[in-house]
């Protein structure tokens, strides 16, 4: 989780119609720390505000696009960082605060008002995910208006072997009906892009080599059309999954998320259960098993 002064992300305008915001940090597989959510999220702003901005493209440098939460560092480090960042995105304070109460507040403020933030923004956005597409890492399509995979791409979340009920962002019974979220979250199984395409999650499946130029024409193609009635469109879709109950859905299971990491606090003396992942007890700043 360690921060860097070197930037995580890096703001593209392949055309002056369009920005490309690309997670850059291939050396650590893009896992996601801090310091890039609100790196992303001040990119985010950036398109939003720029008028001449039409349609904003999430992707990732190197071979995959991205691990997952940094789990490097320590719960506090975490805290900490969402205590200091100047540019906070939700409405909650108290991250540095005992036990669950700042636990609570900081994955909030970094997972959860972050993505609804994001999945919120007034104009198309589409995600270009290749390899790897891990837990927390799913947070980045899923807030996305489309999503154009490259074959080589997977998607897992594999956190219920953690001893979590899945990640922060809880869509997945959106994003791959009821029945097959179960099967998701229960077997950690990885899926493959064409499975995800299968399920409807995914729009496209293209080349490695091609997803960069088909996610760009795809970007160009809505791009033509009239901004306000692009805002207009992504505004009934979404709020029509939002009286369906999406949001409250994912805020009660962000809740559930949280009785996870309560549990597993009291028991292993941090957030997730290492008894089916002996690496995990292993990282640093992080206690054993309490029974060894
Ligand atoms: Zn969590």
């Amino acid at each position: 989780m360690t921060e860097t002064a070197e930037p995580t992300v890096r703001y593209e305008m392949p055309t002056d119609n369009i920005a490309r915001i690309v997670l850059a940090r291939a050396d650590k597989h893009n896992a996601i720390h801090p310091q890039m959510l609100f790196e992303v999220n001040d990119a985010f702003n950036r398109a939003l505000y720029d008028d001449a901005v039409k349609v904003i493209i999430l992707a990732a440098d190197g071979r995959n696009f991205s691990a997952g939460h940094d789990i490097a560092g320590t719960v506090e480090e975490y805290m900490e960082a969402m205590q200091a960042h100047p540019r906070k995105v939700g409405h909650w304070s108290g991250f540095t605060e005992e036990a669950t109460h700042g636990w609570y507040a900081a994955e909030k403020e970094g997972y959860l008002e972050t993505a609804r933030r994001w999945r919120n923004l007034a104009k198309p956005t589409i995600c270009a995910v290749q390899g790897k597409c891990i837990a927390g890492a799913l947070i980045f399509p899923w807030v996305c208006d489309l999503i154009v995979a490259s074959k080589d791409a997977v998607f897992s979340d594999p956190v219920v072997t953690f001893g979590v009920s899945g990640v922060e962002w809880l869509a997945h019974p959106w994003e791959l009906g009821a029945r097959k979220a179960k099967e998701f979250l229960f077997t950690s199984d990885t899926w493959s892009a064409e499975e995800a395409w299968r399920l409807g999650m995914v729009n496209h499946v293209v080349e490695r080599d091609a997803l960069d130029d088909f996610t760009l024409a795809m970007a160009q193609k809505i791009a033509a059309k009239p901004a306000f009635a692009l805002k207009l469109a992504k505004e009934a879709i979404n709020k029509t999954l939002d009286i369906q109950g999406q949001a409250n859905a994912i805020d009660a299971a962000f809740s559930l998320h949280h009785l996870c990491h309560t549990q597993n606090f009291r028991v292993y003396g941090w957030g997730m259960d290492p008894t089916n992942a002996p690496g995990l007890a292993t990282i640093p700043g992080r206690p054993p098993k309490a029974d060894s």
